[in-house]
């Protein structure tokens, strides 16, 4: 999967492209992703800022409360609302694609599931994606060439 991909929102406001293949796909069970999506999980295609490119529109960021008191802003077209992105921990660098406004979101699966411990009961995870109770550890986790990409943006 090398070609780009275009997405949006759900009033059209917003429309954005993302070059390449992501790094990662975070499927997070956690409880804070099933609010804020008011669903059982959040799907979320992990990109260098740099790979997404805004065609229309200027996301807003709303600030979540967190336990860690780590920062995270999820950026919402400011006409219909629909999340586009989540940034995490201050930094701008990675951007969370919410992988359900591509226009094909069949295009991403997720490459691992997080947070298992609190997954709905009724979601069951297919054999071959690695799942972790909570978080991971990257370097364990990730192909050669998504490490290789991370470490060109944070050394
Ligand atoms: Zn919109
Ligand atoms: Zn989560």
């Amino acid at each position: 999967m090398n070609e780009d991909l275009l997405g949006g929102c759900a009033c059209g406001a917003v429309r954005y492209r993302v070059a390449g293949p992501p790094m990662f796909v975070h499927c997070c069970h956690c409880l804070d992703c099933q609010r804020q999506t008011g669903s059982a999980f959040v799907l979320n295609a992990l990109y260098e800022t740099a790979r997404v490119e805004l065609l229309a529109g200027a996301p807003a960021r709303f600030e979540m409360p967190t336990d860690s008191g780590r920062a995270h802003g999820i950026y919402r077209c400011p006409t219909c609302g629909t999340a586009i992105w989540s940034e995490y921990g201050g930094t701008d660098k990675v951007r969370f694609m919410r992988v359900g406004t591509l226009d094909d979101p069949k295009a991403l699966a997720p490459t691992v599931h997080i947070y298992t411990r609190t997954k709905q009961p009724w979601v069951a995870l297919p054999p071959d994606v690695p799942a972790f109770e909570a978080y991971y550890d990257a370097k364990k986790v990730w192909p050669p060439e998504s490490l290789a990409r991370r470490k060109a943006l944070f050394g």
